[in-house]
């Protein structure tokens, strides 16, 4: 049987590009547009003279410009003509969850300087193909080519040993979640949050109960309070269905609900286990708790399984 390891083996030594030439041979114009883009006064690219006067026949192209000799356009790089060993090894390692890459170093050995009327070509070769290894951006493996630049006759003008890493993107880690405001007076209400106990204040002259927590009783002003412990049950009071503007620290659409306790008090949450449309104002949902870290835990709502009710 042939695993994915033996497939990607098998790309060692094969020859990922065939040898193609550049569209156009080593020319003046090029090297002048490339020296002026790039800052490079250097005058043995721009003056025969200067260039002979250190011993050159004339001009030579910069060699950083080796590259660029033997890029195809946009558009050739389209054509079916590309379709080969490359796309056959970028499919093999996408299959395997390397979807993204990231060029890590390219290591050039010049054997001559490239002169005007010098048709270059490029070959490029698989040299190895890492075992996985484990990166900062994610988990992938190191695939290192060797280029081979030639003139019109053969013979190597440079080499280029090029390593990318092709990786599977780690997963963002999920932002916290925003904290409460907590403060003296509803403070009680988080501590009980954290130990999964969903309660509701209750004024200890009159018994009415209020949500959310306040200092005074909105029927009699009374400051004595208590609380009782809710069961957990309720009904979709209303909701809306939040698309804009995203935190990273939630999924979206973000359901955010008011749900109405079967002991009457209301309170705003967010929904789980349900998507929008399935939402219907009076539906019946119960409390799941969510533990968002260390510090905070807050009552979310599902709908209650229908033999449940
Ligand atoms: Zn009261």
């Amino acid at each position: 049987m042939t695993t994915y390891e033996d497939r990607l083996a098998a790309f060692t030594g094969r020859v990922l590009v065939e040898r193609r030439f550049g569209p156009d041979p080593v020319n003046v114009p090029m090297i002048r547009h490339w020296c002026e883009a790039m800052g490079d006064t250097n005058p043995v690219h721009l003056s025969d003279e200067a260039a002979r006067s250190t011993g050159r026949s004339g001009i030579v192209a910069p060699a950083s410009m080796m590259q660029a000799w033997t890029m195809r356009g946009y558009a050739a790089s389209t054509t079916p003509a590309d379709i080969g060993a490359f796309d056959e090894l970028v499919a093999l390692l996408d299959e395997g969850g390397y979807t993204s890459v990231v060029a890590t170093d390219s290591d050039f050995d010049f054997h001559r300087e490239a002169r005007p009327g010098d048709d270059l070509s490029v070959e490029e070769v698989v040299e190895s193909i890492s075992a996985e290894k484990r990166t900062g951006l994610g988990t992938g493996r190191f695939v290192s080519t060797l280029k081979t630049y030639r003139d019109a006759a053969g013979e190597v003008v440079a080499t280029q040993r090029w390593r990318t890493l092709r990786f599977r993107p780690s997963a963002a880690p999920r932002a916290p979640r925003p904290r409460p405001a907590i403060n003296q007076d509803n403070e009680f209400w988080f501590a009980a949050a954290r130990e999964k106990r969903l309660v509701v204040q209750r004024c200890t002259e009159c018994k009415t109960l209020r949500h959310p927590p306040g200092p005074c009783c909105p029927e009699c002003q009374s400051f004595a309070w208590d609380t009782v412990t809710a069961g957990g049950r309720g009904t979709l009071y209303s909701y809306v269905v939040a698309h804009h503007p995203p935190h990273p620290a939630f999924d979206y659409p973000l359901l955010i609900a008011v749900v109405e306790l079967d002991e009457g008090t209301r309170l705003i949450t967010n929904l789980t286990g349900v998507t929008a449309d399935d939402l219907a104002i009076g539906m019946p949902l119960e409390v799941e708790w969510l533990v968002a870290d260390a510090d905070l835990t807050l009552p979310l709502f599902r709908p209650v399984a229908p033999q449940e009710h």
